[in-house]
């Protein structure tokens, strides 16, 4: 009989150790889920603030799986609910948000001020070129912590949302801060990061946003860690860990305005 050549020898270690791996990533413990992809694994990635918080697949964050779990979880905000033949505007559109959207929507357009590859160029502050209740959805995902005048932006959005048309918002919101704090003579990258978190945000969100939001015409419904069950907040990490930076935004929630 002859011996086996080397590179069977190879081929068949190969082998062996891919089975061996394979036994040791099934019976690791599947600590964490995405709602948005479906990954499963220990833990998250970390981001500059948080640990455990980031899909190493998709890169979703806690904004986008909460969302996305109220639509697969929450009754009232079930995809078919929401998006289920509606005319639907996805602002600075997320594709592990909008490929859920998508296949349930009578029709879906991607917009965005900065980027390509969109299907409308849209300042959302000032969206002259579209018609009074021309969607029945907005999506806009921290976008208007971006945008120069956010309240026009809420007026806009309620003009070219339908009668019972919905919006659908996350900001960023310091933990503990009552008034939404903006000071428009911080322009460099390092004034707006320092006082902001992000080179290019204007604003940081206090508490005051959902009357904001009231004040522009919306009945709103928050989405947050605390509406759904213990399990499904670690399994999909819904709130992130606590961090101590003073900039840090602890508590994500989703806003549900309706018009
Ligand atoms: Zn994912």
């Amino acid at each position: 009989m002859s011996r086996p050549g080397p590179a069977m020898v190879v081929k068949t270690w190969l082998k062996a150790v891919r089975s061996r791996w394979r036994m040791i990533v099934l019976s690791a413990p599947q600590r964490v889920e995405c709602v948005a992809c479906g990954w499963r694994g220990r833990r998250f990635l970390d981001d500059s603030w948080h640990r455990n918080v980031c899909c190493p697949k998709c890169g979703s964050s806690v904004r986008h799986r909460l969302l996305l779990a109220a639509h697969r979880h929450l009754e009232e905000f079930s995809l078919a609910d929401i998006y289920g033949g509606r005319r639907v505007l996805h602002v600075a559109p997320e594709p592990i948000v909008g490929k859920h959207i998508r296949p349930v929507a009578a029709s879906y357009v991607r917009a965005d001020y900065l980027h390509d590859g969109v299907d409308l160029r849209l300042d959302i502050t000032d969206m002259r070129g579209v018609a009074d209740g021309a969607y029945d959805v907005i999506i806009a995902c921290d976008v208007l912590e971006h945008v120069g005048d956010f309240r026009r932006a809420l007026s806009e959005m309620h003009r070219v949302l339908a009668d019972g048309g919905l919006a659908v918002l996350t900001v960023p919101q310091e933990d503990g801060l009552a008034v939404t704090r903006e000071d428009p003579s911080l322009t460099t990258d390092e004034q707006r990061r320092a006082a902001f978190g992000q080179h290019d945000h204007v604003r940081m969100f206090g508490d005051d946003f959902a009357a904001e939001l009231d004040r522009h015409g919306f009945e709103v419904t928050i989405v947050e860690s605390a509406s759904f069950p213990r399990d499904l907040v670690t399994r999909y990490r819904l709130g992130p860990e606590r961090s101590a930076h003073p900039l840090a935004t602890n508590h994500r929630r989703v806003f549900f305005c309706r018009r």
